[in-house]
């Protein structure tokens, strides 16, 4: 099976709008690893087109932040100003499904959703040492996962947990399709639908065939300025208007 594997998509409704355009023709099953509101100005619209599409879908920190299931003292001031606006914006619609997320979902031949790692939905998986507790957290708990798929960093990544230790593959460099090695264990990071931190204003996703054990990550231009002008018009703050068209 071919899955899109989407991830913090933060309310952006043109970046969901072209990253699905992109990915329709091409997957079977949609996976979404969270983070679904928060930081751009339409989470409703962006709740309800992934309730309808994706098969998989788990809550980040930002969802439960909005449904008041997680506090958002450690959020920078503009996340927890964009999450006290969120809140006023959701319906009752959006609040009941966000409120139903679970925290991680096992799917396919060996894939697994998570939103910061495996183990913490806020855990940032960026240091070695976190990312092998994360590997042997997996080999314990769930030792019939492969493929854990991660987001929160907004940073496209995949990593290798090999006998000699973790390895990051193809750091920076996605260009083509990645055969991953059916041996192994890896943590993969698709970069984000709705607020990219890879240094291009792009969307990005991957998609992963469970069968061909292959993951291809996919960067998708949309309308930046679409997405700054609805900032602007909800009062947010102008600096997340800023950062989309840099990519940061
Ligand atoms: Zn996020």
């Amino acid at each position: 099976m071919r899955y899109a594997v989407i991830s913090d998509i933060h309310a952006n409704l043109e970046a969901l709008l072209a990253v699905l355009g992109d990915a329709q023709p091409q997957a079977e099953a949609f996976v979404c690893l969270g983070d679904i509101v928060g930081y751009n100005a339409n989470p409703n619209e962006c709740v309800r087109f992934v309730q309808d599409l994706c098969d998989v879908t788990i809550a980040g920190n930002h969802d439960q932040a909005a449904i008041g299931s997680r506090r958002d003292d450690d959020f920078n001031s503009h996340a927890r100003t964009a999450i006290a606006w969120t809140r006023q914006q959701l319906t009752p619609a959006s609040l009941a499904y966000l409120r139903c997320l679970p925290t991680t979902a096992t799917f396919g031949r060996g894939g697994m959703a998570a939103h910061g790692s495996p183990r913490d939905t806020d855990e940032y998986l960026v240091h070695r040492r976190s990312i092998q507790q994360s590997f042997a957290y997996l080999q314990d708990t769930f030792p019939d996962v492969r493929c854990c798929f991660v987001g929160h960093t907004h940073v496209p990544m995949i990593w290798q947990c090999t006998p000699q230790g973790v390895v990051s593959l193809l750091q920076g460099v996605f260009s083509h399709p990645v055969l991953l090695d059916r041996s192994r264990r890896y943590l993969i990071n698709p970069g984000s639908v709705g607020q990219p931190r890879h240094g291009d204003p792009a969307a990005s996703y991957l998609l992963f065939d469970d069968e061909a054990l292959t993951v291809a990550f996919r960067f998708v231009p949309y309308d930046v300025a679409m997405t700054q002008e609805k900032i602007y018009d909800a009062l947010l703050p102008v600096a997340l208007a800023e950062r989309l068209e840099v990519g940061r």
